[in-house]
């Protein structure tokens, strides 16, 4: 028999991942743990060609190492104009220990002679949840789609941030407060339909 589902391993080491995670389904009935709960658990690397490979992936990696319902998440910026880079690059597009400002640097340079409609962009999040076999039970998706910025505003966030222009917004999510960039974000929205589901199953309300 499945093992019910009271405790969730969250596939990351990210301590703010987590701990934003927890604020966005720790009302949802289930007990949710990062990784560092648990000893020998190797990093399984985000090889796919697409997020909802990646997420499914390590969803499904943690629940066979820990034994556990897992949840993972992948995400990044998709620009159409691109071809939908840096996608699954997101974190690596100017090089394998690229920082945020490089990476950010390679995007608007690509980017300088794109005007208008050219500049929209999109950030993505996938998640999956993996029961303890390791099978993959329920998938979401959030999206959050806005323009890219012809220069770097403000210091709030991480990546990205500081050139992506929300849709409805004139400032860059780097200028937006981290409440109005938590309300539209892609990692809010995914992780809400995952809370329906885990309430699906638990019975306990948000
Ligand atoms: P991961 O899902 O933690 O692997 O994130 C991949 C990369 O996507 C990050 O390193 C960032 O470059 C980019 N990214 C994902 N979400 C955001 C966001 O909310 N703001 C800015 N950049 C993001």
């Amino acid at each position: 028999m499945m093992k019910p589902l009271k405790r969730v391993v969250i596939g990351t080491r990210n301590e703010g991942k987590l701990s934003e995670l927890i604020g966005l389904l720790g009302s949802s009935g289930v007990e949710l743990l990062g990784l560092s709960s648990f000893e020998g658990i190797p990093e399984i690397p985000e090889d796919g060609s697409t997020f909802k490979e990646n997420a499914s992936n390590k969803a499904s990696a943690y629940a066979r190492l820990t034994g556990n319902w897992a949840l993972a998440d992948d995400s990044g910026l998709v620009v159409p104009a691109l071809g939908g880079r840096p996608g699954v690059f997101s974190a690596r597009f100017a090089g394998e220990d690229a920082s945020d400002a490089e990476n950010t640097a390679k995007l608007l340079k690509e980017m300088r002679d794109l005007v208008g409609e050219s500049r929209s962009a999109c950030f993505v999040c996938e998640m999956a949840v993996a029961a303890p076999s390791g099978d993959v039970v329920f998938r979401s998706e959030g999206r959050c789609d806005g323009t890219i910025a012809h220069k770097p505003s403000g210091i709030n966030g991480f990546g990205y941030d500081p050139v992506f222009v929300p849709e409805g917004f004139s400032e860059t999510f780097g200028e937006l407060s981290e409440k109005v960039k938590s309300g539209i974000s892609h990692r809010s929205a995914a992780a809400s339909k995952i809370a329906d589901f885990f309430v699906g199953i638990t019975g306990q309300p948000t």
